[in-house]
């Protein structure tokens, strides 16, 4: 059962805004397809734990925080014995281990994803233990999940699920029959009332609203190349063709998430647009399905 969904990162949102709307450099280009890969590993993974027939509780993407440390969780798996406390890891290609160190083929180190597990670990064992809950053991399991992956001279005794092993994982957490009980659901919804939201993000880079390019986004091919027709914009790229107010809606949202102090006023929104040619349309818009605040030239819109 999936009590806490996973959503797509913040931070890989607002990249995926700014990489249509300016020029990504190299390194920002590289850290978005990181970020990426890492969320659709995290899907793929979703997709797996989906067939888990075992009663069990499934909270997805989990920031805590014990005693001013914060630690991330992939997935959390509260089964009746364990906590498997789960790190999903899309790498794909080769890799080998040696004295405990992570290289790829071409000799380059990367880091220990084994050490992050290890403090994830650790501090929800403390946190556990301090919410009054000292009987419930975890485990921390690093997943694999691109088929294409494989680590060489890896030791037996890693916590390392490769995902060959996966239907394997799913069978033994399948066979268990113990159901959860109270205790199980009352801890688990007090992890999720513990989780954090973050507001500072490290990969974002810099940008500001001059800079980027104004213009509504296709909603299917992302791009920014758009004709006004009539009550629908159309997307010169893919064809894709949508109502002028959804579209003028979804770049509201993007307008919010990426410009958070911002107003939304009606010359505003009329400028991020670009390809709506009407002030008009842009305010009954805006009026429509926003609160408005304030008279005349200073007034602007907030969520319902
Ligand atoms: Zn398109």
């Amino acid at each position: 059962m999936i009590i806490k969904e996973r959503c797509e990162p913040i931070e890989l949102e607002i990249m995926k805004y700014i990489k249509v709307r300016s020029t990504l450099s190299a390194t920002e280009m590289k850290n978005y397809s990181v970020l990426l890969k890492g969320y659709e590993g995290e899907k793929e993974f979703d997709k797996w734990t989906e067939n888990l027939s075992c009663d069990c509780f499934i909270l997805n993407d989990l920031l805590l925080e014990y005693d001013h440390n914060v630690f991330q969780i992939d997935t959390l798996l509260i089964t009746h014995e364990t906590f498997y406390l789960i790190n999903v890891k899309n790498y794909d290609g080769d890799y080998y281990y040696e004295s405990a160190k992570w290289f790829t083929l071409s000799r380059s180190e990367i880091k220990d994803p084994l050490l992050q597990l290890k403090r994830s670990d650790y501090l929800l064992q403390q946190l556990i233990r301090s919410l009054g809950f000292p009987n419930y053991s975890t485990e921390a399991l690093l997943v694999f999940i691109n088929p294409h992956f494989h680590l060489y001279q890896a030791p037996m005794n890693l916590p390392i699920i490769y995902p060959a092993q996966l239907e394997r994982f799913k069978n033994k957490l399948n066979k268990q029959t113990a159901k959860l009980n109270d205790r199980h659901s009352k801890m688990a919804k007090l992890l999720i009332s513990l989780h954090k939201t973050t507001s500072f993000y490290t990969q974002i880079p810099d940008y500001d609203y001059e800079q980027l390019n104004k213009g509504i986004v296709c909603s299917s091919c992302s791009s920014i190349n758009l004709n006004l027709n009539k009550d629908k914009v159309v997307c010169l790229k893919c064809g894709c063709v949508e109502p002028v107010e959804l579209a003028v809606l979804r770049s509201v949202e993007e307008f919010k998430l990426l410009f958070p102090n911002k107003k939304i006023t009606t010359q505003m929104i009329y400028e991020w647009c670009a390809v709506i040619k009407s002030r008009k349309t842009i305010r009954r818009i805006l009026r429509t399905n926003f609160k408005h605040i304030g008279y005349g030239s200073s007034s602007y819109y907030v969520s319902d």
